[in-house]
């Protein structure tokens, strides 16, 4: 099969963010690409929070803002830390968010992915939706030199595998290493309608601009992970991050559509969504392990983009999976496309993929922090104590009810004598070591 001529000069699996990047990139390089996506249209069965932060995405389309379906700029960041009854949230704006290539947007996947793969498809790419690839196929001397989907063998000089999180053809065709419940989170999210000016209103943004929040504490009641809310165009985007590992244990009694459920009525989400329609329901994984989950990502004849090679970071106040994927697609197209014309695709021919990955934001960004995925696994007291002590804190300052006051200080010291001193002082500059 190797000597014969190949159907295509590359074949990429999946046409989420990375996949159809990739696939751009080579077609419009002049290879012949085939992209097989087993969605009944790309984005079909796509997920995110989610806001894309532009940087990587202005190298492919410098104007993409303009003509893709991107929903709202977001110009205020909100980071919320909340217990049952309590809710403390810093309102972050600054013209810096706004500014091009430092600038992010809140997309739905549905049209964005379907924007992103036309413009494959018009730059020369064939894409093939509703079709599952169910193997990589390999020839003697165990270099892929394909596809096998439904009754279908496709051969490449290159495969891009592109499938996403659940990346199951990079483990049991490639030898990935099954990722543990430790590294791989679960996402939930809804989707609620609201009249645009309401979004406006209720978020104090000027017309057409949004706000990206991230909650940390009673959302999940108590487990690590954390909640998200993403303004869209007349829309609403809502939802949970939950470690698979903090939530599948015995003793946690609240499955996660249980907390989403409550994290809905909570006293400071319950009016943003008031009167709103819920129209969409989603669910998806979420590989948060880092760096040390990454899998080889280079093989003969094949390379591996996305998070199908687990690029995606989770920092608690800021969220990349979608950049990350855009430039390892680009990467990766531009690698292969470079390697078929050298004539060699083998690991070797195609390893400045890696190497570019490395001196650029992705592996690099990635191995910085490290040490965060466990770092956050191991801060139980970040989902639990820290709000409550926060609650404690702010109580002191605000609440009047007429009895003699003592010092702020000696009203907030029981508080911080309760979480421990020099204990909380060890977390927190562990946790600003890794972040
Ligand atoms: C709840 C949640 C919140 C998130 N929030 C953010 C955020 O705010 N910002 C951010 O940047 N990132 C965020 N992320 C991460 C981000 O969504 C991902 O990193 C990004 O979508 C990865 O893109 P991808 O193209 O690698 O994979 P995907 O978008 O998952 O695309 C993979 C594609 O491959 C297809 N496929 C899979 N298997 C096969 C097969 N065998 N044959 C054919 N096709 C196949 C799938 O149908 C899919 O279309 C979030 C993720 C989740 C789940």
């Amino acid at each position: 099969m190797a000597d014969q001529e190949p159907d295509f000069d590359i074949i990429v699996v999946g046409c989420g963010c990375a996949g159809a990047v990739a696939a751009y990139t080579a077609a419009q390089a002049g290879k012949s690409v085939l992209v097989v996506e087993r969605g009944e249209y790309s984005g079909a069965k796509n997920m995110t929070g989610g806001r894309i932060y532009s940087h990587a995405l202005k190298k492919v389309f410098p104007d993409f803002e303009k003509e893709a379906p991107v929903e709202r700029k977001v110009t205020h960041e909100r980071i919320a830390m909340m217990d049952p009854t309590a809710n403390m949230t810093v309102d972050f704006t600054s013209d810096k968010l706004s500014q091009e290539g430092k600038d992010s947007y809140t997309v739905l996947r549905a049209p964005f992915d379907q924007w992103l793969s036309s413009k494959a498809e018009d730059a020369g790419a064939e894409i093939i939706n509703g079709i599952a690839v169910e193997q990589l196929i390999k020839d003697d001397a165990g270099r892929v030199v394909g596809i096998k989907a439904g009754e279908d063998e496709i051969t490449a000089s290159v495969v891009i595998v592109a499938e996403g999180a659940n990346n199951l053809l990079t483990e049991r065709c490639l030898g990935a290493k099954r990722p543990t419940p430790d590294e791989m989170a679960v996402g939930i999210k809804e989707v609620f309608q609201l009249p645009s000016d309401q979004i406006e209103q209720r978020f104090l943004c000027p017309k057409g601009e949004g706000a990206a929040m991230l909650f940390v504490g009673d959302c999940t009641h108590g487990r690590t992970g954390g909640g998200f809310l993403y303004t869209n165009k007349d829309s609403i985007s809502l939802g949970l991050v939950a470690t698979i590992s903090q939530i599948e244990k015995a003793d946690n009694p609240t499955p996660i559509y249980q907390m989403l459920d409550d994290f809905k009525h909570h006293p400071a989400v319950a009016p943003i969504i008031d009167g709103a329609k819920l129209v969409e329901h989603s669910g998806h994984l979420v590989p948060e392990g880092g760096y040390n989950m990454v899998p080889q990502l280079v093989y003969d004849g094949c390379l591996v983009a996305g998070d199908a090679g687990m690029l995606c970071m989770n920092l608690g106040y800021q969220v990349r999976g979608m950049d990350f994927a855009v430039e390892s697609g680009r990467i990766a197209g531009e690698v292969a496309c470079k390697a078929i014309d050298a004539k060699d695709t083998s690991a070797t021919g195609l390893a400045s993929y890696k190497t570019q990955l490395e001196q650029g934001f992705v592996l690099s960004d990635l191995k910085t922090f490290s040490a965060w995925p466990e770092t956050m696994l191991d801060w139980k007291r970040m989902f639990t104590e820290y709000p409550k002590a926060v609650e404690g804190i702010f109580n002191a300052m605000f609440v009047v009810d007429g009895q003699n006051q003592k010092h702020l200080k000696e009203r907030i010291k029981p508080i911080i004598k309760e979480m421990g001193t020099w204990k909380t002082l060890k977390e927190v500059r562990g946790a600003l070591k890794a972040l």
